[in-house]
C-alpha cells in the first residue's frame, strides 16, 4: 500500500519557497480499497463496540478499557507503523491517518487508544534497540499490554526538561527512580509505561517501566472537565527499582525521544481532530434537518446554512492538509536510505513544524465544529439526552495535551527559523528576495479566471506574506526572535491559513482535473477558504507589521503588503449554502 505520489524526498517548510503540483499531494480521494477498509474497520469498532459501552467507561471500568485495547490488537489497529518482524503491519502513513480519524468516534477512548498508538508504541519502535522491541512491542500491538507515556510534572508540563523525577545507577547497572508524573493517560491500568527522568538530577533520560516493576504505582484518578472515559492519573515512583537493559535511546538523550513521539503524536491528534470534526458534522445536519421551529425545519434558515457551511470548510481545509502530511511523511520516509526506524524518526523530524501546524489546526478546527454543534441543538446541545455536550466537553483537552498550542504556534515558525539560521532551508535567501521584488514591483499579470486560477495565485500570495513577515522578523529581532512571542504567533497563524488554503487549492484542483463526481463543490470549498484566509492573513501580518515598524517604515511595508495580498472576495454566502444543503441532504460530512 503506498501514498508515495512525487519522485523526490520532500522537504519540511519547502512549501513556504516553491509551489505544488496537485498531482503530487495525497488526498481522501486517492485512497485505495485497503485504505478503506481500514476506514470500515475502525470505524465498526468505534461506533458497534466501543460507544455502547461508553457509560462503562466512563464509571472507569478500566478492565473494559484494556480488554478494548485487546480488541484494537486483534483487530490490527495499533500496528500499522510497526515492522512485521515486531508484530506489526508496517503500512504507510495514510492508513495510520485513517485509523486515528476513525478511531477519534470512539469518544474519550480516542484518548486511550492515542496513549497506545502515539506514545507507546512509539517510543519504542523509534528508539528501542532490537530486544526492546522484540520484548515489548508485541505484547503492545496485540493488546495484550497497555501502554502509557510519563513525561509530565506537577511543575513541568510545557517545560518537560525540567521535570524532577531523578534516577540513580546502582552498583549492578539497574536505576533506582523517584518522583511522580502528573496527568498522565491510562496510568490507572497500563503494563508499560514510557517514564522520563534525569539520571543524577541532570541528563534526562527515558526508560521504559513495567507496572510490576517494584516501587511503581498510580495515584488517584483526576475529575476532568470532559474524557471521563480516559484514565488521567499520576504515576507514582518510590524507589522503583528499572534494569540497566530498560533505558530507551541513550542516557542524557531523553529530550530525543519525547520530542521525536510528541511530532507524530500531532500529525495523529490532527488526525483525530479531523476524524471527530468530520462525524459532528453529520450529527450537525441530522439534527438540523429533523428539528423543527416556525413550522419548518432549522436548516432551512440562513445562519444554520452558515453554520453548516462554515463547520464544512474549516473540516475541509484540516482534512486537506492532514492527507497531503501524510503523503508527505511517507515520501520521506520512502527516500530514506537508513533503518526503518532512523528513516521514520527522520521523516518526522523534517515535517515537525507541518505536523505542529496539523495539531493547532485540527485541535481548534473541532472546537469550532463541536461549539456550533451545540448551538444547532439550542437546548438540547446542553443537555446529556444527546451527545453534542461531551463532544463539547471532551474535545477541550486537544488544545493542552501533545505541547499546548501556544507552545506549538511558536514552534511552526521556530522550527523553520532553526534550520534557516543553519542554512539547511534557503529562507532567508528567498525573503531577501522577496524584499527587493516588493519593493520594485512589476507589473503582475492578473490571474485568469479559470477554475481556482485566482485561487492559485491567492496561495502564492500566502506564501510570500508569510515568508515577509517571518523575513521581516528576523532582520528585526535576530537572535532576539524567540522573546518575540506575539509576533511569532501572527507568523504562525498566517503559516497555518497558507498551508491550509494551499492544501485545499491542491485538492480541490485534482477533484477537479480527475473530474470527481461532486468536484464542483470541492472547488466551491476551496474559493472560500481562500477568500477567508485573506482576510485574516492581511489583519495578521498588518499587526505583525505594526509591532515591527511605524512611521514611514510601516506606511512602505503595508504599502508593499497591498500589492502583494490582492485577493477579491468571492461570495462565502452562496458557497455556504450550497454546502450546506449538500451536507443536509447526505446527513453527513460531504467529502472524505
Ligand atoms: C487529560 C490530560 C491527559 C494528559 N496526558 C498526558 C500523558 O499521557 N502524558 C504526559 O506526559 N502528559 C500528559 N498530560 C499533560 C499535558 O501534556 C500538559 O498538561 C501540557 O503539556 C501543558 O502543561 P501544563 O499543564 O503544566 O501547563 P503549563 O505548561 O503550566 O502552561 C500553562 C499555560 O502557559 C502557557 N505557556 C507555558 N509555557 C509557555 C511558553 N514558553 N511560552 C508561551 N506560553 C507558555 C501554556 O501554553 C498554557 O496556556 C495530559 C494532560 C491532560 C489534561
Amino acid at each position: 500500500m503506498t501514498t508515495a505520489l512525487a519522485t523526490a524526498a520532500p522537504k519540511g517548510g519547502a512549501w513556504l519557497l516553491e509551489g505544488t503540483a496537485h498531482d503530487t499531494v495525497f488526498t481522501p480521494e486517492r485512497m485505495n480499497d485497503e485504505h478503506k477498509m481500514m476506514a470500515r474497520t475502525t470505524s465498526d469498532f468505534a461506533l458497534n463496540e466501543v460507544i455502547p459501552v461508553l457509560d462503562r467507561l466512563e464509571n472507569k471500568e478500566w478492565a473494559l478499557s484494556k480488554a478494548l485495547v485487546h480488541r484494537c490488537g486483534e483487530l490490527g489497529l495499533m500496528g500499522t507503523d510497526t515492522p512485521e518482524e515486531y508484530g506489526g503491519l508496517d503500512l504507510d502513513k495514510a492508513s495510520s491517518l485513517i485509523v486515528a480519524e476513525n478511531i477519534a468516534k470512539a469518544a474519550s477512548f480516542t484518548v486511550t487508544f492515542g496513549a497506545m498508538t502515539g506514545l507507546s508504541i512509539m517510543p519504542l519502535l523509534l528508539f528501542g534497540n532490537d530486544a526492546q522491541r522484540r520484548k515489548y512491542l508485541p505484547k503492545l500491538i496485540s493488546g495484550e499490554w497497555a501502554g502509557a507515556y510519563a513525561l509530565s510534572e506537577s511543575g513541568s508540563g510545557s517545560d518537560a526538561l525540567g521535570a524532577r523525577a531523578r534516577a540513580v545507577r546502582r552498583d549492578d547497572g539497574s536505576y533506582v527512580l523517584n518522583g511522580e508524573k502528573m496527568w498522565i493517560s491510562n496510568a490507572s491500568f497500563a503494563d508499560l509505561i514510557i517514564v522520563f527522568a534525569k539520571v543524577d538530577g541532570e541528563h534526562f533520560t527515558a526508560f521504559i517501566v513495567e507496572r510490576t516493576f517494584p516501587g511503581v504505582s498510580s495515584g488517584k484518578e483526576e475529575h476532568k472537565l470532559g474524557i471521563h472515559g480516559s484514565s488521567t492519573a499520576p504515576i507514582i515512583l518510590q524507589d522503583a527499582i528499572v534494569p540497566a537493559e530498560n533505558v530507551l535511546g541513550e542516557i542524557g538523550k531523553g529530550h530525543k525521544v519525547a520530542f521525536e513521539v510528541l511530532n507524530y503524536g500531532r500529525f495523529k491528534l490532527g488526525a483525530m481532530c479531523s476524524g471527530g470534526a468530520k462525524a459532528v458534522i453529520g450529527e450537525a445536519a441530522k439534527y438540523a434537518s429533523t428539528r423543527k421551529q416556525f413550522g419548518v425545519s432549522i436548516s432551512t434558515f440562513g445562519a444554520i446554512k452558515h453554520k453548516l457551511g462554515e463547520m464544512t470548510l474549516r473540516t475541509y481545509g484540516v482534512e486537506s492538509m492532514m492527507y497531503r502530511l501524510a503523503g508527505l511523511i511517507e515520501e520521506a520516509k520512502a527516500a530514506g536510505t537508513g533503518s526503518h526506524a532512523q528513516n521514520l524518526r527522520d521523516a518526522l523530524e523534517e515535517f515537525a513544524s507541518e505536523s505542529s501546524i496539523a495539531k493547532v489546526a485540527g485541535s481548534e478546527v473541532i472546537d469550532y465544529v463541536i461549539d456550533e454543534n451545540v448551538q444547532i441543538h439550542g437546548g438540547n446541545g446542553f443537555v446529556t439526552d444527546y451527545p453534542a455536550e461531551r463532544h463539547y466537553r471532551d474535545a477541550r483537552v486537544n488544545r493542552i495535551f501533545e505541547g499546548t498550542n501556544e507552545i506549538n504556534r511558536l514552534l511552526i515558525p521556530g522550527i523553520l527559523i532553526k534550520r534557516a539560521v543553519k542554512g539547511e532551508l534557503k529562507l532567508i535567501p528567498a525573503a531577501m528576495a522577496l524584499l527587493d521584488e516588493v519593493m520594485s514591483p512589476a507589473l503582475a499579470e492578473p490571474p485568469g479566471d479559470g477554475t481556482l486560477e485566482a485561487e492559485q495565485a491567492a496561495v502564492v500570495a500566502f506564501r510570500k506574506v508569510a515568508l515577509l513577515i517571518l523575513g521581516a522578523a528576523m532582520q528585526k529581532y535576530m537572535q532576539k526572535i524567540s522573546d518575540e512571542q506575539e509576533v511569532l504567533m501572527h507568523v504562525a497563524d498566517i503559516m497555518i491559513d497558507a498551508y491550509t488554503a494551499e492544501s485545499s487549492v491542491l485538492r480541490a484542483l485534482d477533484a477537479d482535473a480527475r473530474r470527481l463526481p461532486n468536484a464542483v463543490l470541492h472547488v466551491d470549498a476551496a474559493r472560500a477558504i481562500v477568500s477567508d484566509a485573506a482576510a485574516r492573513i492581511e489583519a495578521n501580518a498588518k499587526s505583525a507589521l505594526a509591532a515591527m515598524a511605524d512611521g514611514d517604515m510601516l506606511r512602505t511595508q503595508l504599502a508593499a503588503l497591498r500589492r502583494v495580498l490582492k485577493v477579491t472576495p468571492v461570495n462565502t454566502v452562496t458557497i455556504r449554502r450550497a454546502l450546506a444543503d449538500a451536507t443536509v441532504e447526505r446527513g453527513s460530512y460531504i467529502f472524505g
